[in-house]
């Protein structure tokens, strides 16, 4: 590896230093930009400190990584490299993130804020389980014999990497979106130009290190930290990647399709925004269904895609319920991810903050009633309480659009159907839940909820080998499961005539 620049980081409480490269990762190298002299800053979110400031790559940077990608993936990657070698390398790497864990964390933690120990066990201890679990199907990838005609001929399938793919990931699991976009594609032989988002480039740089060392060949995976509108656009409009993986807002989304529709109609598969619904009806376990709720709207400070945050609660049980609610809401500890007591951290950035607030002041102005949170903090850091709006109704903006932090919207219902129209009166489709102990309902219910996955008596519990994805404006295509693999490779359809004569004219 070359001695690029570094920047080293000093961890909270212990005094230790993370070294961190801050150049472009290309065919295993960190190098500095072609052309650009523009930096990115990240920063803490709990002090608002500036920690590090990394290369801006530019459209010129991703075409040189698109060129490392596609010569490893014609020489050394792609149908060179056995599944046995593929899923040995994706082993090496899970077991050096995995030794690395805390480091990623504590790193996690700087740039993205969240507590280190939910990025330590979750984002980090879910990101190797999912690379070994890809390890898994590495040499597992197999296409179909169909029977044509069984005298003459045979058809067969093979499953081949689609090629070089541009992966587009957001801020708010920057090891967990690395690990779900890289795993699936190594696995199947594809070639990796990842663009982190340019709030938290920090881990993805960290991890670069570790794929030279698990042996990765070079230009297996490059990493071009950069703008969104700069290297995002330019790998979503380049003519020589085969498929875009992103993973982010539906406006980005949509660009995103646009530009592969206008380029090279490149396979594209989207992991978009949400406005889930959470229903909770008489029968449920209240306590439980009280815990579910939280963890839905509050896990990673509301900044989750499958954020529960419409819950519609039935007349009957609403008194009881909301109380339960509002007194596990107030007692979340929301700090600096470094406080061993913190359960939730600061939202990402000064701009997520300053969403986050206009849509609190619109709640209020649309006639919706505050239960708990919606003040600002003195002090540094951008911090949110968990806030509580009922008396939501569909026209209010807080019930339609995704706000992306700890903001719970509360609607009463009357009836099973009521509650179904309006968790279904969203232009999402990402996650839904329901909480009740009457199987035939939650069958019902869950038949009915538009959405790619639906929870029953639980919340946001994913798992590596269940597919995940969104419907309506949530997303296209599936992450994680043996779809994920789907979305890698393409199906060749081999047509082999061993005996047929063919007269001619016919
Ligand atoms: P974003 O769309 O602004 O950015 C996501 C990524 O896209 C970043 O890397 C960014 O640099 C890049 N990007 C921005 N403009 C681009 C362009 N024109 N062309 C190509 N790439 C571009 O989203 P964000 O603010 O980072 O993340 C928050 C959003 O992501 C929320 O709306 C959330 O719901 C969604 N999200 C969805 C999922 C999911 O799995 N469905 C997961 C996490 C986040």
């Amino acid at each position: 590896m070359s001695s690029a620049p570094t920047v080293e980081i000093a961890v909270p409480k212990t005094g230790r230093k993370i070294t961190v490269p801050t150049g472009l990762f290309i065919n295993n190298q960190f190098v500095p930009s072609v052309d650009s002299t523009e930096t990115i800053e990240c920063i803490n979110p709990a002090t608002e400190d500036v920690i590090a400031s990394v290369v801006a790559g530019s459209a010129a940077d991703i075409d040189r990584a698109v060129a490392a990608a596609r010569a490893a993936f014609t020489t050394t990657w792609g149908k060179h490299a056995t599944g046995w070698e593929r899923a040995r390398l994706l082993h090496r790497l899970a077991d050096l993130v995995e030794r690395d864990a805390q480091e990623l964390a504590e790193l996690e933690t700087l740039n993205n804020g969240k507590p280190v120990r939910i990025a330590r066990d979750f984002d980090i201890g879910d990101s190797v389980a999912c690379l070994r679990y890809y390890a898994g199907w590495a040499d597992k990838i197999a296409g179909q014999s169909l029977e044509v005609d069984n005298q003459t001929k045979i058809a067969f399938t093979r499953h081949d990497p689609i090629g070089v793919c541009g992966q587009i990931i957001p801020w708010n699991y920057p090891i967990n979106m690395w690990s779900w976009k890289v795993a699936p594609a190594l696995a199947v032989g594809c070639t990796i130009v990842m663009k982190p988002s340019e709030l938290t480039p920090l881990t993805a740089l960290k991890l670069s290190e570790l794929i030279v060392e698990a042996g990765f060949p070079p230009g297996v995976v490059n990493t071009v930290p950069s703008l969104g509108a700069v290297g995002g656009a330019a790998l979503s409009a380049h003519l020589d990647v085969d498929k875009v993986a992103f993973t982010g807002s539906t406006v980005t989304g949509r660009k995103i399709m646009e530009a592969a529709a206008k380029s090279n109609l490149k396979k594209v598969s989207l992991e978009l925004g949400g406005k889930s619904p959470h229903i909770v009806f008489e029968s449920a376990d209240l306590e439980q269904a009280a815990n579910w709720a939280c963890l839905g709207i509050l896990y990673n400070t509301g900044q989750d895609c499958t954020a529960g945050s419409r819950l519609f609660v039935q007349e009957s049980i609403y008194d009881k319920f909301m109380a339960a609610l509002i007194s596990k809401a107030k007692a979340l500890v929301v700090a600096d991810g470094f406080d061993e007591k913190a359960s939730g951290g600061p939202v990402v950035s000064k701009v997520q903050y300053d969403k986050i607030f206009k849509y609190i002041s619109l709640g209020k102005e649309q006639g919706a009633t505050i239960l708990t949170g919606g003040e600002k903090r003195q002090g540094k850091g951008f911090f949110v309480d968990p806030t509580i709006f009922a008396n939501v109704t569909p026209e209010m903006k807080i019930f339609q659009d995704e706000i992306f932090g700890p903001v719970l919207s509360v609607t009463k219902f009357k009836t099973e159907e009521e509650a179904v129209a309006l968790a279904n009166n969203t232009t999402y489709g990402l996650g839904a839940g329901l909480h009740s102990n009457d199987a035939n309902q939650c069958m019902r219910v869950a038949n009915e909820l538009e959405a790619g996955t639906v929870w029953v008596n639980q919340y946001n519990i994913l798992y590596n080998n269940v597919p995940f994805g969104g419907k309506k404006q949530s997303g296209i295509g599936r992450e994680l499961g043996s779809y994920a693999l789907d979305e890698y490779t393409s199906v060749k359809a081999v047509q082999w005539n061993f005996g047929e004569k063919l007269d001619f004219p016919f």
